[in-house]
């Protein structure tokens, strides 16, 4: 068995005010070597290094617990959340290792991805989670998902304007959408604003954060719901990334 030093992802989370368990670590480690394994014939990933998957992908995802609307919400009790276009599960099963009470829900399009997220899944023995195949537009339709989450998260799936049309539709109102952006969210907020309020978002705030000891900047936008969505939206699958709302 390998023995890895976790000392620096302790600390790293801790920054965001999460203590790791010992349990919550090793689902962590057991998630990284299926990650690398599945990584080797299949694209999961581009980063594979220890280090930079705890920072990239593991301690980045966590970083929403900074945002006081999730923080209170998830420490009150059960909540529900979507990630769309979870990928090889960015952020969604980091959360649900650190939340175990949230119920999650993961859809991708890529059934192969969803594939892999089942069998992390029970490996590690995660419970009241489910995957989805399918595309956010074609899933935001249907009653058991339309406006049924408390939470949405998405990160690295499109810009502000296409996203919001394939996120705010799942959120409850009252909920909220919380997107991971890079740095260029300013650009895509201009561009995106006109879209959260059509879908019924009203933009709360941007959480500007450095990836701890390091100099990469990264930010949360937190969007709340307010109005219920539109019935014609989302729009066709293709059409929100073709022709973004504005
Ligand atoms: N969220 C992960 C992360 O941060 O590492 C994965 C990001 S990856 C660049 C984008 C993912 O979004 C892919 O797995 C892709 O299949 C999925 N995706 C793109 N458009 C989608 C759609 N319309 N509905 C569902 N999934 C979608």
């Amino acid at each position: 068995m390998v023995h890895y030093n976790t000392d620096d992802f302790q600390k790293k989370s801790r920054i965001f005010e999460i203590d790791l368990s010992e349990e919550q670590i090793q689902k962590f480690m057991d998630y990284y070597e299926l990650l690398v394994e599945w990584n080797s014939f299949m694209n999961l990933t581009a980063i594979t290094d220890f280090d930079e998957v705890i920072l990239k992908h593991f301690v980045d995802s966590l970083a929403v617990f900074q945002v006081s609307a999730f923080r209170e919400k998830v420490k009150s009790g059960e909540i529900s959340l979507i990630d769309i276009g979870t990928g090889a599960g960015f952020p969604g099963i980091p959360l649900k290792i650190v939340f175990p009470d949230m119920k999650v829900t993961l859809l991708d399009s890529l059934n192969k991805r969803i594939k892999f997220l089942d069998t992390v899944i029970e490996k590690l023995d995660l419970k009241n989670i489910e995957t989805v195949h399918g595309r956010a537009e074609d899933l935001a339709g249907k009653k058991d998902y339309r406006e049924q989450y408390d939470f949405c998260v998405s990160r690295a799936v499109a810009n502000l304007s296409t996203l919001t049309e394939l996120c705010i539709p799942f959120v409850k109102n009252g909920g909220y959408f919380i997107s991971y952006k890079s740095e260029k969210v300013k650009e895509e907020l201009s561009a995106g604003k006109r879209a959260v309020e059509i879908l019924g978002g009203n933009i709360l705030d941007i959480f500007e954060y450095q990836l701890p000891d390091s100099d990469m900047s990264r930010n949360l936008l937190l969007i709340k719901k307010e109005k219920n969505t539109p019935k014609k939206y989302p729009r066709k699958a293709g059409t929100p990334a073709r022709e973004p709302l504005s």
